[in-house]
């Protein structure tokens, strides 16, 4: 056995033991054992983790750990500025796309709404999804940690937050899709992108209130639902603390 001694940062600490967090630790843990392993085993599922420092060294997942070492372990994007560093995980996916884990299908509406390209589906099972996400290059939001602590996850994201509107401004905080959002472009029942429809098209369809007030309309092909640019999107930037632009 070796022992580590480790600290962890920010909401890191939300995953370990109370006696663990937000301060310095010692871990024994078996010899030969990587940084990965020992992070996981005190619970904390590594797609959660952004950079490693080991005697001050930025290190990958694959470190063998020795005797006396100090670890400190960082969630992804701390204030500080990690951009010299090397970090644990090689290419950031650069666009922000998602599928979601069925119980939060509440999220991946709000996503949807906000733009934010977002699979999601009732039957899907946790090999769905990883493999959805491996092949589409999606991250994967969940509240299971089993399923984020999966060794062939690459790009996942713990959603701390209980309730869709809390887990939705904890995403766009965390995960910096303040600049992203595009209102109006994505279909909230199944994630498909919406098409310019002139407003006598559609008029047959939609209550009367709505044509003497709204002129913007907007069609998604696949499942033929008609929306309007109206009141929608300045409710989402007041639940977002006017965020958007
Ligand atoms: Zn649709």
């Amino acid at each position: 056995m070796v022992t580590a001694r480790f600290r962890f940062y920010e909401e890191l600490n939300d995953f370990l033991a109370p006696e663990r967090r937000k301060r310095e630790f010692d871990y024994r843990c078996a010899r030969a054992a990587t940084v990965k392993n020992a992070i996981e085993a005190l619970g904390v599922p590594h797609t959660e983790v952004e950079l490693v420092l080991v005697n001050g060294e930025s290190v990958e997942f694959s470190h063998i750990l020795r005797e006396g070492d100090r670890v400190a372990v960082y969630p992804r994007f701390e204030t500080f500025d990690i951009r010299t560093l090397l970090r644990v995980r090689p290419k950031p996916l650069r666009e922000p796309r998602f599928v979601a884990d069925t119980h939060l299908g509440g999220l991946a509406r709000l996503l949807r709404t906000l733009g934010f390209d977002t699979v999601y589906g009732n039957g899907l099972s946790d090999e769905d999804i990883i493999s959805i996400a491996l092949g589409e290059g999606r991250v994967i939001l969940t509240r299971d940690k089993a399923l984020l602590k999966r060794r062939e996850v690459t790009h996942g994201c713990f959603v701390h937050a209980v309730k869709p509107r809390e887990q939705m401004r904890e995403l766009v905080e965390r995960l910096q899709l303040a600049s992203g959002l595009r209102p109006y472009s994505r279909c909230v029942h199944c994630n498909a992108v919406l098409k310019p429809v002139a407003k006598a098209a559609v008029l047959e369809r939609i209550p009367a209130s709505v044509a003497r007030l709204y002129d913007e309309f907007l069609l998604c092909p696949p499942c033929d639902q008609v929306y309007w640019v109206g009141d929608h999107w300045r409710e989402m930037r007041a639940l977002l603390g006017d965020g958007g632009h």
